[in-house]
């Protein structure tokens, strides 16, 4: 059940090319190139879920596959954090985001001026730097230009 094996349609794509720090099943690229997050979905009950779990959270199934989860979301909750880890830059954003599919994320959101329920979108960003310069990257939500 690796995702990082393409072997068909439904299949979630390698994510080794992708320049971020993040746990490595969690992120993958849809067809068109953009950063998508991969969850996965129970074959018993339909439950869906990010990220993969090895149980189903409802009906304790072990029968869970990988899934790409909706690019866009509804934004449900964020707040403002001032004090953080010394590498990341501040202030920056944290909030649920309500996907398509039922499933709530918890995120990093790009952007200092945020609505509840606005429509948000999957992004890859730099949210700070090591010490040695390098960046530190991960998945962020980020409202959708009007
Ligand atoms: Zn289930």
């Amino acid at each position: 059940m690796s995702p990082s094996v393409a072997t068909g349609a439904n299949d979630v794509p390698s994510n080794e090319a992708l320049p971020l720090s993040l746990p490595g099943e969690a992120l993958g690229r849809d067809a068109q190139g953009r950063p998508v997050l991969i969850g996965c979905v129970c074959k018993s009950c339909g439950n869906r879920m990010f990220p993969v779990v090895p149980v189903c959270s409802v009906c304790m199934s072990e029968e869970i596959e990988p899934e790409h989860m909706p690019r866009e979301g509804t934004l449900y909750s964020f707040t403002f954090v001032h004090i953080g880890p010394a590498a990341w830059a501040k202030p920056f954003a944290l909030g649920y985001i309500d996907l398509s599919n039922g499933v709530r994320v918890f995120s990093h959101l790009r952007g200092l001026s945020l609505r509840i329920d606005e429509t948000v979108e999957l992004a890859a960003a730099e949210i700070g730097r090591n010490p040695d310069g390098t960046e530190i990257a991960t998945f962020v939500f980020q409202p959708v230009p009007a």
